[in-house]
């Protein structure tokens, strides 16, 4: 550390984005230290946001599959639910991972402070603690404070029948008429949730799609699976909330939607906005954007030398891998390394049954940005792992650029769509092309196989199906 620094790195937030850099920072030998307001290290991710959000969703999974087998030889009855134990159960997840971080924490020596941190200045924050209030000096300071669900105006997430993610995680009770407005991956998500658990969904999304930012030909055997399970109202506007004592009235503006609707509860979830207003960065020169998000370069610098910001809180996509992968290069960077976030592509996946993920350019990115580009998909209706699997809905679909004939982008919805991506996303950054990915030899029977088929109809050697 400086003569009159406390530490050589401190790291503002607990989350994907500064475990990381902490961890990242003590190991290249930094004096690290590590302010959290909360008592569990892991952010929004481990503690109300991924993990818990997959932990549920695995539960719906299980109900979805034993239904589907009442109907094909085996019948388990019905489900009888007792919230308490399974949100029990969700908890030991999340706890074992955050536990597991403190341990992380200890061995590499990162000073974790439980309080709130305020910028004092360019080289000081203020932390608020149980302890009282203590100003530590840093030599460089690591911004990982996140986001927080944003409602739109006229919305009180504190009300009891209003819920944002973190209150539906939570599953203090199953609504039988549960409204879900956004319809983006938080939302679809949740409502796989409360769906398999009992709800009737109605999903209300203002645009003239369900997640807008992937491929519609993706989106579409995810679309009607759910047609049959939720009432989805596009291009609509919920203008007004009347909650009462036990139901909320809404008022729908759209098409085809009703002009009003009553449900027992309501879950908003209609995007993330940064925790940037909640650091008292006025006290330094940290420049924002139109966004309200800290605005960075490829080191993770923001226009003041010695201050660096990752994950949520610099902008879209909101995503924990995203924040991991910043958050070491921000701490590469305090150390002295060269190094920079110059990831190709980031994945992204909605883990709704099915799955969707999509990685690089879309089919149309490639059409508006004028791409030479090519096609190469397969339907998992020809895949035998998906019949195995009960499922028939699937589709890989690959991006090639025409003239390369390297992979450039890839869409793929099913069951485990989010695992399978990983070898597309891999594909692009080594550089592959279709004979890359169609000569890999897939092994047989599964899901990974729709890639190989994919990039084998892009190049004209597709055989078989199987
Ligand atoms: P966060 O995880 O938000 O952590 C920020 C931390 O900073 C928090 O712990 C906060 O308490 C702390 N903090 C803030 N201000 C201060 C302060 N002044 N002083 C001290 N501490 C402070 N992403 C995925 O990639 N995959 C998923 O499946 C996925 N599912 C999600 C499901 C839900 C329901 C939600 C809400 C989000 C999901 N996300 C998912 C997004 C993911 O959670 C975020 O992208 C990720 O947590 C961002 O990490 P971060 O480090 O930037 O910030």
């Amino acid at each position: 550390a400086g003569s009159d620094a406390d530490c050589d790195v401190l790291v503002i937030g607990a989350g994907p984005g500064g475990y990381s850099a902490a961890f990242r920072a003590a190991d290249l030998g930094l004096k690290t230290l590590l302010v959290e307001r909360y008592p569990d290290l892991g952010g929004i991710c481990l503690n109300v946001g991924c993990i818990p959000s997959k932990a549920l969703l695995h539960a719906a999974k299980i109900i979805e599959e034993a239904a589907f087998f009442s109907a094909n030889g085996i019948d388990f009855g019905s489900p009888q639910l007792d919230l308490k134990k399974l949100t029990r159960w969700k908890q030991q997840v999340v706890d074992r991972l955050t536990g597991g971080l403190k341990g992380l924490a200890k061995q590499r020596k990162v000073n974790v402070i439980q309080g709130s941190a305020r910028f004092l200045d360019n080289h000081r924050v203020e932390v608020d603690s149980a302890q009282g209030k203590r100003t530590l000096a840093f030599r460089n300071c690591i911004i990982a404070a996140g986001s927080r669900p944003a409602a739109p105006p006229g919305f009180d997430l504190s009300h009891p029948l209003i819920m944002d993610s973190t209150d539906a995680l939570k599953l203090e009770t199953i609504p039988s008429r549960l409204l879900v407005i956004g319809g983006g991956i938080i939302g679809l998500e949740l409502a796989t949730v409360y769906h398999a658990l009992g709800s009737e969904i109605t999903v209300v999304e203002l645009l003239d799609r369900l997640m807008a930012e992937a491929d519609p030909n993706i989106v579409k055997p995810l679309r009607r699976i759910i047609d049959k399970r939720y009432q989805i109202h596009l291009s609509t506007k919920v203008t007004e909330v009347q909650p009462a004592e036990r139901e909320i009235t809404v008022h729908l503006q759209g098409d085809k939607a009703p002009e009003t609707a009553s449900f027992d509860r309501v879950l908003v979830a209609t995007g993330r906005h940064p925790n940037s207003d909640c650091l008292n960065l006025e006290a330094t020169d940290v420049q924002l954007n139109e966004q309200r998000c800290i605005s960075v370069d490829e080191q993770m610098r923001t226009n003041v030398a010695n201050i660096f910001a990752i994950g949520d809180i610099v902008g879209q996509p909101m995503l924990a891998h995203k924040a991991t992968h910043e958050g070491k290069v921000a701490a590469e960077v305090c150390a002295g390394e060269k190094s920079a976030f110059d990831a190709r592509v980031i994945p992204a996946v909605a883990y709704t049954d099915p799955e969707v993920a999509w990685v690089g350019v879309t089919e149309e990115q490639a059409k508006a940005q004028g791409l030479d580009y090519q096609v190469g998909s397969f339907p998992w209706a020809a895949n035998g792992r998906s019949l195995t699997l009960g499922r028939d809905e699937g589709l890989t679909k690959l991006i090639f650029d025409t003239k390369t004939e390297r992979l450039i982008g890839g869409a793929l919805v099913g069951p485990n769509a989010g695992d399978l991506i990983a070898e597309v996303a891999l594909a692009i950054e080594m550089g592959a092309d279709y004979h890359d990915i169609g000569l890999t030899i897939h092994p047989h029977p599964t899901l990974s196989e729709t890639v190989g088929m994919a990039a084998e109809a892009a190049a004209g050697t597709l055989t078989d199906l199987y």
